[in-house]
């Protein structure tokens, strides 16, 4: 069918009105009329296919019902959100230059306007409750869906390098931090620390970098 022929039809809550061509795409992109009154221009083959069927006013909805439904887990993932956000973009926060300082970022779906919302829908979805703590899998990277996880504190604490909390000079870090600070690798220091060397000695010692 001709993307001029589809002019009237309608898929789901949208009606297409007209044809926009897209000089980069080029191809034609549906102008269509939303039943909340919106106007939206859409990839055709994505009104085919289903995957849009609204301006976004049907999605807005559905993280509404959501926020409303998880309600109860608000006021934590809320500080817990906003903790993350200060320690990966506030300077001034005393655990910045363990996260933004490492180049640690949030990503984009957990930012902006509904940032805490998918924040907080993708958490209700991966078993969220009171008990379990936001863990990444891969230290290094950054706060996202793909690499964090809610776990239980002791299985974080087990959980190799992140967050296991090793007093050296009075002071006490975790050993990711604590490789930060001496600029040996957290894994190192985790497997020194396993095979039963002091932790003086784990952050002391010159890795031997065979490797090079
Ligand atoms: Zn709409």
């Amino acid at each position: 069918m001709k993307a001029i022929d589809r002019i009237g039809q309608i898929y789901g809550k949208l009606t297409i009105t007209g044809l926009v061509y897209n000089e980069k795409a080029k191809r034609n992109y549906a102008l269509c009329k939303c039943e909340c009154g919106n106007e939206k221009v859409i990839y055709i083959s994505s009104l085919i296919k289903g995957a849009t069927t609204s301006c976004g006013c049907y999605r807005n909805q559905r993280i509404k019902e959501t926020c409303e439904k998880h309600g109860m887990y608000k006021t934590r993932l809320n500080k817990e959100y906003r903790g993350l956000k200060q320690r990966c973009y506030n300077p001034k926060n005393s655990r910045y230059k363990y996260y933004g300082g490492k180049n640690i970022n949030i990503c984009d779906e957990w930012l902006g306007k509904d940032g805490f919302i998918n924040f907080m829908d993708w958490s209700v979805e991966n078993g969220y409750n009171d008990e379990l703590t936001l863990d990444r899998i891969n230290v290094d990277g950054d706060y996202s869906p793909d690499n964090c996880r809610w776990v239980t504190m002791k299985i974080q604490c087990n959980n190799r390098t992140t967050s296991r909390f090793e007093t050296f000079n009075n002071e006490t870090k975790t050993v990711a931090e604590w490789a930060d600070e001496v600029g040996i690798k957290a894994d190192i220091i985790y497997k020194r620390l396993k095979r039963g060397w002091s932790i003086e000695k784990s952050l002391t010692t010159p890795p031997v970098n065979n490797k090079k």
